[in-house]
């Protein structure tokens, strides 16, 4: 067994797990040891419950996605199904591009077969005979351990023809990124998909209506898709009881920056920021946690007075701030936040994909003016309102989700942290 992404689960091997059970423990390259630590019962079991009972239990879950916005999976998977348009897709989107976030590296490298499983029951689910899996270009390991485990789960009549007798028929093609950020935004990876630019279409239509090469389509993110292996096995109504009631489930967090031990952990929703970061050795002895940024480049930062904030989609809400795909990157005194503002406004120009003026324009206006916040030379008080003015823009006018979110992390930044406020002695004009 290659114990290859341990070193990022600092968890692996630990009883109880739901979702990074097999991770470190099963060898992922083989299907007979994933069978051998339950591989495949959950598609017995989806067989036996026919597709309608497999939403309903998906439904009855309370399964929202994990890909960042918390869409409810059953509702989606409901209104593929019902769609009259043939034929449907499925996609799992592997495109993961936000930064600091690696929680379906991990699943896809340690535990490949889940997410072919996870895939065929979503696949029998919503009346799809083709699934496509759009990884990410820079995942190597990932790409190889998948393609292996499509070539034995055809092998062994897990995917094809009359899939283990039950008259269902499915397969799965992989497709891969190269390089751009905005490829995992989903009406883009279709794009993609059909060999066209990557770039993102107006929704609504939504997928499940109008999705790849304009037939209904199911695409979930891939932990959102492994979810479904223990919603087979125990039900929906149990997976329900785990968590809170509006955040249900086990959740994967990706913790970076300077803790002791960052890697991909999983705790049921509910469990405390601070739980969180005491399972991750915390900040070096001595220092003090200046800032965690929740969400990725498109969340928001928390202050490190505020670490009693609940891990919820409803909790993370209420605090201002949101969970997205499960990024916790923390920051301690040491860190200069200026720097980090200016690298998120970068990161955001770089990937824009230049189709629609806000986010373009935007995008450069807001590098631009961090750029003189933190080399100091700027009036304070202008440049702010040029920040402020240009995130608005790009929040009401883009048209996807990167220039609707690029002023998010800023924003927490510059009214939570206070980054850039004027200090209380500076009488000068700019702080005026
Ligand atoms: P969204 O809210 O537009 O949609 C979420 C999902 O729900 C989509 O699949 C969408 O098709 C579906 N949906 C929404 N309304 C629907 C309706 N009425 N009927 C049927 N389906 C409906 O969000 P989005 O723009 O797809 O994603 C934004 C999120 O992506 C952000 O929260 C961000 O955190 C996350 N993100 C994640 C990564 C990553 O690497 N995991 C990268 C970038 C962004
Ligand atoms: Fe492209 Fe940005 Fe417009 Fe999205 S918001 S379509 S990334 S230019």
């Amino acid at each position: 067994v290659e114990p290859a992404p341990s070193a990022a689960v600092p968890q692996a091997g630990v009883p109880g797990l739901v979702l990074l059970r097999r991770i470190g423990v099963v060898d992922p390259e083989s299907l007979d040891d994933y069978r051998a630590h339950g591989g495949y019962a959950a598609l017995r079991q989806a067989l036996r419950l026919g597709p309608a009972g497999v939403i309903r239990e998906v439904v009855e879950s309370g399964l929202v996605g994990r890909g960042g916005a918390a869409f409810p999976t059953g509702r989606k998977w409901e209104a593929t199904a019902r769609q009259p348009a043939s034929p449907h897709y499925l996609v799992c989107n592997a495109d993961e591009s936000e930064p600091g976030t690696f929680k379906d590296r991990v699943l896809m490298e340690g535990d490949p077969f889940s997410v072919i499983e996870a895939m065929t029951i979503a696949a029998y689910a919503t009346g799809a005979e083709k699934g496509y899996l759009y990884i990410r270009g820079e995942y190597p390991r990932a790409l190889s351990r998948l393609e292996n485990a499509i070539a034995r789960a055809r092998g062994r009549n897990l995917l094809g023809r009359d899939i283990l007798g039950s008259g269902f028929d499915f397969d799965v093609e992989i497709r891969r990124g190269a390089g751009a950020y905005i490829c995992g935004e989903e009406t883009a990876v279709f794009n993609s998909i059909e060999g066209r630019r990557g770039e993102p279409r107006s929704k609504p239509p939504f997928p499940v209506e109008r999705g790849l090469f304009g037939r209904p389509t199911t695409i979930n993110n891939v932990e959102t898709l492994v979810n479904v292996l223990p919603i087979m096995l125990m039900g929906g109504p149990a997976y329900a009881r785990i968590g809170t009631g509006g955040s249900t489930g086990p959740k994967l967090f990706c913790v970076s920056g300077t803790v002791s031990r960052p890697g991909v952990y999983e705790l049921p929703f509910g469990a405390t920021l601070r739980d969180l970061l005491e399972l991750s050795g915390g900040v070096a002895e001595g220092r003090e946690i200046r800032a965690v940024l929740l969400g990725g480049a498109a969340g928001a930062f928390v202050r490190g007075d505020e670490l009693d904030i609940p891990l919820t989609f409803e909790g993370a809400r209420a605090a201002g701030a949101t969970l997205g795909s499960g990024v916790v990157l923390v920051l301690d005194d040491t860190v200069d936040l200026a720097s980090i503002l200016v690298r998120i406004a970068a990161f955001f120009r770089d990937e824009s994909c230049g189709q629609c003026a806000p986010c373009r324009v935007g995008t450069v206006r807001q590098e631009e003016a961090l750029r003189r916040l933190a080399g100091g030379s700027a009036s304070r008080r202008t440049e702010l309102r040029v920040l402020r003015d240009v995130g608005a823009a790009m929040r009401d006018a883009s048209i996807c989700g990167l220039g609707q979110t690029a002023w998010n992390a800023v924003e927490s930044a510059i009214d939570r942290l206070g980054v850039f406020a004027a200090p209380t002695t500076d009488t000068t004009e700019e702080a005026r």
